[in-house]
């Protein structure tokens, strides 16, 4: 980012006069543009497949009811993760899509033979161009996502990747090969859609600083607990709302984050439907972690080319949030008896297509130490009100941080963030 970019984007958002509408953060924040509006009332079209070679073609497993459920929760779960600027406008679930014999799309036989890569058929293509043409309709057009739903291979060959339980295709299309897929996976997939990487975590495999050092962490892809792009239930962490801009940057926003400097703070809990004000923000330094640690890997665990970026250039933000509320189970998103405070890592890297980006953030582990925990769940890895953690910056400072406290009714938060040895 630059910060010539910068100001001729406020300048003509200053021209607009009164602005309305989701904000856009700063380029290296903001999502690709062909992405939805984060202020959309979405149209999604679940298209249900049978393979011509099926006992019963006329059948998908996923059925309409279950499907219907999952429209249901995702209206519930867009809305309240966009503080009401984004809903589901309209789903559909489709007829069944009959493909052609499932042996044309098999990545690999019942055998687990790879089967020739020449007259493979591409899936998603397929549903949604027959889909097209069996219902002289066109459905790019009409939704912003389309969310194609497979049987089982008949041929019991495999359709997807081991481990892909699901995969996106660029802003509009995804496409599901779990019996029963719950809507947390549309929510993941949809996230991509959005333009959302996954949520990374890092933990120490033994030590005890904060962040891990080198030589003593573990990066896990899917890892940070919360956000549905990490294997989380809750909501899109605060950089993800921030991106979508459903989170603005300064006091005039409904609700907003900003650049902390090291004291007391006080924000609300960021993922309350009502959260107004201050929600969290970010300290900046160089917390030693490069983004270039956050690599891919297949199935051998080779590295992938594509997914290595280059040491981390600039300073690093630690985002501060506070999460609130419980698991969203079933559309039920209750208030925790207990608060956490959490923390993200991004960092700026350069990108071989343009300007540099802040595409990844990585969850923090900020209880470290002891293996008896199992640092999987959100209370393993954010404070309690009354805990602490000493964050270790690159040229060896301490950042200390501590959960000051919470308040039940106004959602406020208070965290003093100090560098040790310094007076109050
Ligand atoms: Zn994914």
């Amino acid at each position: 980012m630059s910060l010539l970019s910068l100001a001729a984007w406020a300048l003509v958002a200053g021209q607009g006069g009164p602005t309305s509408g989701p904000f856009v953060p700063e380029a290296a924040y903001a999502r690709p543009r062909n992405r939805v509006a984060s202020d959309k009332a979405i149209k999604i079209y679940f298209l249900r497949t049978s393979f011509e070679n099926d006992a019963d073609p006329t059948v998908s497993r996923h059925t309409e009811e279950a499907i219907q459920g999952v429209g249901r929760d995702l209206d519930k779960y867009f809305q309240i993760q966009s503080y009401g600027l984004m809903r589901v406008d309209k789903f559909e679930v489709s007829p069944v899509i009959k493909l052609k014999d499932s042996k044309l799309y098999e990545l690999t036989d019942a055998s687990g033979k790879e089967t020739p890569t020449q007259g493979r058929r591409n899936l998603i293509r397929d549903a949604i161009s027959t889909a097209n043409t069996q219902l002289s309709r066109t459905l790019a057009k009409e939704f912003d996502f389309i969310c194609v739903l497979v049987n089982e291979s008949p041929t019991k060959g495999r359709l997807q990747k081991a481990n892909t339980a699901a995969y996106a295709t660029g802003p509009q299309n995804s496409i599901f090969f779990a019996r029963a897929p719950r809507w947390t996976v549309f929510s993941h997939e949809i996230g991509h859609n959005f333009g959302f990487p996954h949520a990374w975590s890092v933990s120490p495999k033994a030590g005890d600083q904060v962040p891990p050092k080198p030589d003593d962490r573990t990066f896990r892809e899917y890892g940070d607990p919360g956000s549905p792009m990490g294997r989380g239930m809750n909501s899109y962490s605060i950089v993800e709302k921030y991106r979508m801009g459903w989170i603005g940057s300064s006091p005039s926003d409904a609700r907003y984050i900003q650049r902390l400097s090291p004291g007391n703070l006080r924000f609300m809990a960021y993922d309350q439907a009502n959260a107004k004000g201050l929600v969290g923000g970010y300290l900046e330094g160089d917390f030693g972690i490069a983004a270039k640690e956050l690599v891919g890997r297949n199935d051998d665990g080779d590295k992938l080319a594509e997914m290595q970026i280059a040491e981390n250039p600039g300073p690093s933000r630690l985002w501060l949030s506070v999460i609130s509320r419980g698991n969203y189970a079933q559309g039920a998103m209750p208030d925790l008896d207990k608060p956490i405070l959490v923390a993200h890592l991004s960092s700026l890297t350069p990108n071989a297509t343009g300007p540099s980006r802040a595409t990844m953030t990585v969850s923090l582990d900020l209880k470290p130490g002891g293996q008896a925990r199992t640092r999987e769940r959100m209370e393993d890895r954010g404070l309690g009100v009354g805990e602490s953690s000493s964050i270790t910056l690159k040229d060896g400072r301490v950042l200390k941080i501590r959960f000051a406290g919470f308040d039940p009714v106004s959602k406020m938060a208070s965290v003093e963030a100090v560098f040790a040895g310094s007076r109050p």
